[in-house]
């Protein structure tokens, strides 16, 4: 296809043209962990320390966690084997409802295949054309996608910009209102400012939709962005999280009032016409609900490793922009410097992705540090990154 051919030229020229890199097995498990996403991983024949996962608490290689799925599949089986709609949910989907909702303080909850399928499937079940969305600029590829399939008006406002939020709501009065964003944005790291959304769309009657994807098992110790507020559960929020980062399974929650997650679970689309999670990844998600409550020595973990290493980027003079979590953002340069830089990093066996657009408007490394993460590894980061900066500066000099 000639179009096509063409169309990927034109990628590669733009440097946009994405690698797959696929782990492989390690054999070298450390302590309890099986380290299949953690700290170490390995691609093709080489090891790396990686700085891109979000399994932020080392959960998904957790023994507990993995054990658990084991026994689901000797309980379960493998796949659900329908829509939780016609029998395809188990004992444990139940119970996952049940425990996640109970974690957040919520009355209810209900499963969503992944945040991808949450976002693009309970949007558009809560809002409709007689429906204006309040949407935050830097939200979530899934969010602006399920505002699309809602056909609800949308209107934009700039990053946190409260004032901006504010007069937006204050011009449409008479319609009906949802404000939707991202607790922690998953591309700089830096955190909603929840206690004046929330403000305002009290003051406004406007519902408030939370994606919590990177503040759940991160914030609050663990149980997310209102905890970290200290702002409780309210009829009018709706909080989406994800058990696939921070929880290391795989899935999505809804957790809100009764009424709502009823007429979820009677109408996304994503949730109706799709197969239910398998039982062990259920089980997984259930054990990691069950450790995080329990045991919050590896959020505190993780905090101060995000501490230190973002103390030393600042020391080293390098940019982190508004993070306010462990994803660190660092702008170096342009997409070829940026994609350049992260491959010199690779060469020194420390995996640290490249983001480019149209992910993100601006190119930039994506640093994400986890409970994992040795101090050693830290600073392997922090050295590697000052050297090859240093290499990159003479190099511009010398061209
Ligand atoms: C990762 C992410 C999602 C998607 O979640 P998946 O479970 O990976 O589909 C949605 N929203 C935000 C903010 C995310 O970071």
């Amino acid at each position: 296809m000639r179009w096509l051919s063409d169309a990927l030229r034109i990628l590669d020229d733009k440097g946009l043209l994405r690698t797959i890199h696929d782990r492989s097995a390690d054999g070298a498990a450390t302590g309890d962990r099986l380290s299949p996403v953690g700290s170490r991983i390995r691609i093709g024949d080489r090891g790396y320390v990686n700085f891109g996962s979000n399994d932020y608490l080392g959960l998904a290689g957790d023994r507990r966690s993995v054990e658990s799925a084991r026994e689901a599949l000797d309980r379960f089986g493998a796949g659900a084997g329908a829509s939780r709609l016609l029998a395809g949910g188990c004992d444990l989907h139940r119970e996952l409802e049940y425990d996640i909702a109970d974690f957040k303080g919520a009355e209810s909850a209900v499963i969503f295949n992944s945040g991808y399928a949450a976002n693009t499937g309970a949007i558009p079940a809560l809002a409709g054309e007689d429906t204006l969305i309040l949407s935050d600029e830097l939200n979530h590829a899934s969010i602006i996608d399920g505002v699309r399939l809602s056909r609800a008006r949308r209107a934009v406002y700039r990053h946190r910009d409260m004032d901006h939020l504010s007069s937006l709501l204050s011009a449409a009065a008479e319609t009906r209102k949802m404000v939707v964003t991202d607790t922690v944005f998953s591309m700089d790291g830096d955190i909603a400012p929840l206690q004046e959304i929330c403000e305002l769309c009290a003051r406004h009657g406007s519902l408030l939709y939370l994606d919590d994807a990177h503040g759940t098992g991160v914030l609050g110790e663990g149980r997310g962005a209102l905890a970290h507020f200290r702002l409780s559960p309210q009829p009018w929020i709706i909080q989406m999280g994800t058990f696939s980062k921070a929880l290391g399974s795989y899935g999505a929650f809804i957790v809100a009032s009764r009424e709502v997650t009823g007429w979820l679970s009677s109408t996304a689309r994503s949730f109706m016409f799709s197969t239910a999670l398998p039982p062990p990844v259920v089980a997984a998600s259930l054990a990691a609900v069950r450790i995080l409550r329990e045991d919050t020595a590896a959020v505190r973990r993780l905090w101060r490793n995000r501490e230190r290493l973002a103390a030393g980027l600042r020391e080293r003079g390098f940019d982190i922009h508004r993070s306010e979590s462990p994803i660190l953002p660092v702008t170096v340069g342009d997409t070829a410097a940026t994609v350049s830089l992260s491959g010199e990093l690779r060469a020194r066996n420390l995996y640290v992705p490249a983001i480019r657009p149209p992910t993100v408007r601006e190119p930039r490394l994506r640093i994400t540090v986890t409970a994992t993460h040795s101090e050693e590894d830290l600073d392997l980061l922090l050295a590697a990154l000052s050297e090859v900066r240093g290499c990159m500066r003479s190099g511009a000099s010398r061209g």
